[in-house]
């Protein structure tokens, strides 16, 4: 007995498998030589890739990294960056407090908290252009 067999294929395969090679990806896509995904080096662009490259040589243009610590000490003044010649300074003397001390520092040399007696000194700070 033989029997002979009839496949019907739905019309939405043959579109499948015959789409027109336009359609296709390019051949030269830039994450086709890349496995992964890309990092911010290769991939970041204008003032983001900036600042990256300012960061590998240890500056911070924009601020964005935790400030240094200082010890507040005549020696070792917290360090207020500023693109003036003063600046308002906030003093949160005790870790518990809830109350801010604000003074105005000035540039030159380094001023006194005048509620704990930390010492500050304002340092010139240069905005990226
Ligand atoms: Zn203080």
């Amino acid at each position: 007995m033989t029997s002979k067999m009839f496949f019907r294929i739905p019309c939405s395969a043959v579109r499948l498998v015959t789409f027109k090679p336009s359609l296709r990806a390019p051949a030269h896509r830039a994450m086709a030589t890349v496995k992964g995904i890309p990092t911010d080096d290769e991939q970041a662009t204008g003032i983001e890739r900036r600042t990256l490259q300012a960061l590998k040589k240890g500056q911070d243009p924009f601020s964005i990294l935790k400030p240094k610590e200082y010890a507040g000490t005549k020696e070792d003044p917290h360090i207020v960056p500023c693109i003036g010649t003063k600046r308002l300074v906030g003093c949160l003397c005790e870790e518990e407090n809830t109350a801010i001390v604000w003074f105005w520092l000035h540039e030159g040399n380094a001023q006194r908290c005048p509620s704990c007696g930390s010492h500050y000194k304002l340092a010139h700070h240069e905005l990226p252009h």
